[in-house]
């Protein structure tokens, strides 16, 4: 089968385009523009996987039409190009490539896609929830209608996370409302998964999104950084702007390499048509799994600590000097803010999640072998 992954380049489509590659699929990846083509076909051509790939330039989804070519004589399609950055003004900049292109590649889809059989859309939690007051356990039946409403009052004075969050929450709806109204006339079916998306708990200047995991897209050095390695880089390893305040907040995260399996399922599994799918741990039990305090990957101490209770040894971080943060963060009852129910993703996926502890191990010595 053949299976189109949109914005092969990114920092979680190298790793779907990868697996599906593994796993004996073709992939044909669109990307922005022939350099990019050119790194996306490198890097596979140097593990030895370069054979069923091919690339496809579109360079603008927003544009009526931008995928017609792209779908023809794929079995699937993985939609996974939307922008993610913090440099946003333009609530528009956001949304129209998010919501467009989302519905726009149904579009082509329903034209063009005979082969078609389902749309996997990478949406996030972003469009489950905004970001609570106090700790709560969201679901897939959840819907972030909060920071739409937000990002319409206040327009371009948004935060750029809140219009973040506004443009995945308007994109899937999009998806799902273009779904219903032609799903008597399309060859497939819509499946979504939602990563975990997190924000800190007031809307200020610093922002926290947790997915992690070495990376294998191009990244020309560790201050350019996609937005969620980004923030993981600048508190386990970086630090010098690790507040007390940032290092307190809480979220969810997921690997990256779970969150690239979890769209390969999604389209192979018969059960994850129709569904909403948001991937991540949630114990709150284990600090190695689901849910963090940002200082519990943030000092090596804890990441030695977690290695010793595993009968891990010798600890993978001994020789590394990370930051220590604020370990007196960690010594009063851990407040986890945001955490799911894992009932769906387990039934339907039923993936074997990296642990914190894992991920942390292989993204460390991803980034030592860059010398950084
Ligand atoms: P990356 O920034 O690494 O990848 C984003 C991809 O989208 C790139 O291929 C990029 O192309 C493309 N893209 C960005 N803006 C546009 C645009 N205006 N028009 C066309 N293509 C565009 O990020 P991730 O891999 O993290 O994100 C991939 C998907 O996962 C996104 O949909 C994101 O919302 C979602 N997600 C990410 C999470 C995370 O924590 N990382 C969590 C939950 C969801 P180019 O390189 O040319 O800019």
């Amino acid at each position: 089968d053949k299976i189109l992954v949109t914005g092969a380049n990114g920092y979680i489509a190298m790793w779907a385009t990868r697996l599906f590659l593994e796993r004996g699929y073709s992939v044909r990846g669109t990307v922005r523009s022939e350099d990019k083509a050119k790194d996306v076909k490198d890097y596979f051509n140097s593990i030895g996987l370069g054979d069923k790939l091919e690339t496809f330039i579109v360079d603008d989804i927003v544009k009526e039409g931008a995928f017609d070519e792209a779908v023809k004589g794929v079995d699937g399609i993985a939609h996974m190009a939307s922008p993610f950055h913090g440099n946003v003004k333009d609530p528009q900049e956001f949304f129209r490539p998010a919501i467009q292109g989302t519905v726009g590649i149904l579009k082509s889809a329903n034209k063009n896609g005979k082969q078609v059989k389902r749309v996997v859309v990478t949406s996030s939690t972003a469009s489950v929830m905004s970001p609570p007051d106090k700790p709560t356990l969201f679901s897939a039946l959840d819907w972030n209608t909060k920071d739409p409403k937000l990002v319409e009052e206040l327009g371009s004075n948004s935060h750029p996370m809140t219009i973040y969050r506004a443009s995945k929450s308007l994109a899937e709806k999009g998806a799902w409302d273009y779904y219903e109204q032609h799903k008597n006339e399309v060859t497939w079916d819509l499946s979504v998964i939602n990563p975990p998306f997190v924000s800190s708990f007031s809307h200020r200047e610093s922002f926290y999104t947790k997915l992690n995991g070495p990376p294998i897209h191009k990244i020309a050095s560790s201050s350019s950084l996609n937005t969620s390695l980004q923030a993981w880089y600048n508190h386990v390893i970086d630090g010098t702007k690790s507040t007390k305040e940032a290092l307190t907040d809480s979220t969810s995260w997921v690997d990256v390499r779970d969150t690239a399996l979890a769209h390969v399922l999604a389209l192979e599994k018969a059960e994850a048509g129709g569904e909403r799918i948001i991937t991540t741990e949630v114990s709150t039990l284990n600090v190695i799994l689901g849910p963090f305090i940002w200082q519990e990957w943030a000092m090596a101490l804890i990441l030695n600590k977690v290695a010793e209770a595993n009968s891990i040894s010798p600890s993978p971080f001994p020789s590394r000097k990370l930051p220590i943060g604020f370990p007196e963060i960690l010594e009063g009852e851990r407040v986890y803010k945001i955490s799911y129910d894992k009932k769906k993703e387990e039934r339907i996926l039923g993936i074997k999640f990296h642990t914190k502890l894992e991920s942390t191990k292989d993204t460390l010595e991803d980034f030592a072998k860059r010398g950084w």
